[in-house]
């Protein structure tokens, strides 16, 4: 959500958004609208009742002494707010069941096309704003449904209704009445829209208290704010907004109560206003006592509908604004999809390709230029640069994470932009340094992989990937939880549980970002022999930041400032004197170049 002021609550016109499209979400629920209407049209009709049942008692049934007529008059008194009620309640029952449909098809829709977007929309759009309109912005489609819509029209039967009967009572008093009827109506309306604005405001500051709180409690907030120290600015901060929060709490009570003090002075002051002219009417004799006291209620129910669609404005410009946010990310085009014709590969001898291939994640500043080079299959080559040289970028070329902007990439002579996605995918494996695990069990984390996995292949797995004897260890074992994140466990062991994942999906062409620097040397000899064994028979590539995977690679790519410098074997390329042979006596020569003696499981 955006800033702080109630101005910044999501408002659109019906340019923006058109309204064949609003309707549109509820085509699968005219049915039930026409209900809902038909009832709300009953309900205002049936509430026209009971003024004139009191005329009847008053005007009729007491000055005739006519029993009869009472014991009806007094049946009906109970009767039609019970059948009010009736309606009030399916009506409720029926409006809700369309808001929580047309909700369900909203985030179903959405989560769907949010699936499809590439990894730079999710770069460049905050988790928060996104998980806001799925969840925040749809949940408002329910009160524009029954806020808006359906009341907006048995609002407008309920006046013209009363309207209609009040100069049926008495024209001339109607008349008075209904000119005077803005004076009271207009401040109510004031302060109404004050409270909307308030309650707009206190919902940004309700937003953004707890994002603050997700922020500061996620693992990795509460071990940074920790680590610095930052306790106090983290409570300075959340205190603001909850100060912001209280203010605004206080102030929308405050002018709760003066909403309430109009309602409350309103009634009496028209009642009376009625009664003096009314009174004067009924002493003349042109109007009968029950005629007053029905007129009095009738403009009364005047009141409620007629503030409700001078706001109606409001209502509908914010209704706008919800369904403007939800359809721009129900319109979002996915940067990479399917090509109509694309093929899905099985199997694939796994011979990968690079040809001229540029990209760049902003305009003229290219992260990758003009690379070409080839891996045949079941090799291994290594990657290597410095920091900031491509490397990351260019192995998420491989999985389509991104599009080349310039030339392309092929899997067995085919451009991968011709193969269908899912099938392209199923072919890759990374295991990257940050190696994601769900909040989840260590059995649902893996299975991730392959969800039709059963325990033995699991475990399989995890023996090769050398952890199935910590996993083991816990408590309860594969069913224990690993954290968000996988905090609970350590970076090694998440690594190691990463490589498993990717033994389970057992892919034709693995890419490893080989970072080992944050584990200790006993894990760092688990991990590198699982990866060594997960390599076997696949084509691999490896961003290599040891000394024994730039020996072993049947090719090294020396990456500078996007640019593929040089290409070669590690004797070939130390030959050769340029920029691997600088890189190595800095980077790699430090490192061990064993890394291969398998501890036991
Ligand atoms: P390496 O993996 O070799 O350290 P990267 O491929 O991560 O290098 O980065 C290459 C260049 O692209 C760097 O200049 C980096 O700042 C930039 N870069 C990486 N990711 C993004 C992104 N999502 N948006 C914009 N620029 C990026």
């Amino acid at each position: 959500m955006g800033g702080g002021a109630a101005s910044n609550a999501p408002k659109a016109t019906l340019k923006e958004v058109k309204l064949t499209r609003v309707l549109g979400l509820f085509k699968h629920y005219w049915a039930q609208l026409s209900i809902i209407l038909v009832l709300a049209l009953s309900s205002a009709f049936v509430g026209l009742g009971p003024p004139l049942v009191m005329k009847e008692i008053v005007d009729k049934a007491i000055p005739h002494a006519n029993y009869a007529l009472l014991f009806k008059m007094v049946g009906l008194m109970v009767g039609l707010p019970m059948l009010n009620g009736l309606l009030g309640v399916t009506q409720n029952y029926l409006n809700n069941k369309v808001g929580q449909g047309v909700m369900f098809d909203l985030r179903h829709a959405l989560l769907s096309n949010l699936q499809k977007q590439s990894i730079s929309f999710f770069t460049n759009s905050r988790s928060g704003e996104i998980i806001q309109r799925l969840t925040g912005d749809v949940q408002a489609v329910q009160g524009v449904v029954t806020g808006t819509i359906v009341s907006a029209i048995s609002q407008v039967v309920v006046i013209f209704s009363s309207a209609f009967i009040l100069f049926r009572l008495d024209w001339k008093l109607a008349c008075i009445s209904l000119c005077i009827l803005p004076v009271f109506v207009f401040p109510v309306r004031k302060v109404a829209n004050t409270r909307k604005q308030l309650r707009a405001e206190t919902r940004i500051i309700a937003g953004q208290m707890s994002a603050h709180l997700a922020e500061i409690f996620g693992v990795s907030g509460a071990m940074l704010t920790r680590i610095f120290g930052r306790e106090s600015l983290q409570e300075k901060r959340f205190t603001q907004l909850n100060q912001k929060s209280m203010q605004l709490e206080l102030k929308l009570n405050l002018v709760g109560r003066w909403y309430n003090l109009f309602m409350n002075l309103l009634n009496p002051l028209g009642t009376a206003i009625i009664y003096l002219y009314g009174g004067y009417f009924v002493m003349k004799g042109s109007m009968t006592l029950g005629g007053i006291i029905a007129f009095a209620a009738y403009l009364n129910r005047l009141y409620g509908p007629i503030t409700s669609l001078l706001n109606l404005h409001v209502d509908v410009t914010t209704a706008l604004g919800i369904f403007k946010r939800i359809f721009e990310y129900l319109d979002l085009k996915p940067e990479i999809s399917d090509h109509p014709n694309a093929r899905t590969i099985s199997t694939v001898s796994s011979h990968l390709a690079f040809r001229s291939v540029s990209f760049s994640y902003q305009k003229e500043q290219h992260a990758l230029q003009n690379i070409t080079f080839e891996i045949k299959p079941g090799q291994l080559v290594a990657l290597v640069g410095h920091s900031g040289a491509g490397k990351s970028t260019l192995i998420n070329l491989i999985g389509r994470l991104y599009d080349p902007d310039e030339g392309h990439l092929e899997i067995d002579g085919l451009d991968i932009r011709q193969i269908n996605l899912q099938s392209l995918r199923e072919q890759i494996a990374y295991v990257t340094q940050e190696s994601f695990l769900f909040h989840a069990t260590i059995r649902d984390n893996l299975l991730f992989a392959r969800d039709d996995a059963n325990q033995e292949e699991i475990e399989q797995a995890c023996r090769q990937s050398f952890i199935h004897d910590f996993i083991l260890s816990l408590p309860d074992g594969y069913d224990s939880i690993v954290g968000e994140r996988g905090h609970r466990l350590s970076g090694g062991e998440r690594q190691r549980l990463a490589i498993a994942r990717a033994i389970l999906k057992n892919p034709n062409i693995l890419i490893l970002d080989e970072a080992t620097s944050h584990l200790d040397s006993e894990s760092e000899v688990y991990v590198q022999s699982a990866l060594e064994g997960l390599q076997k028979n696949r084509t691999t590539l490896v961003i290599a930041h040891r000394l024994s995977t730039v020996l072993k690679a049947d090719k090294i790519l020396v990456m500078d400032k996007g640019k593929l410098t040089e290409q070669g074997t590690h004797t070939e390329l130390l030959k050769l004197g340029g920029r691997y042979a600088g890189l190595y006596h800095t980077q790699f020569a430090g490192s061990t170049a064993s890394g291969s003696s398998l501890p036991q499981q």
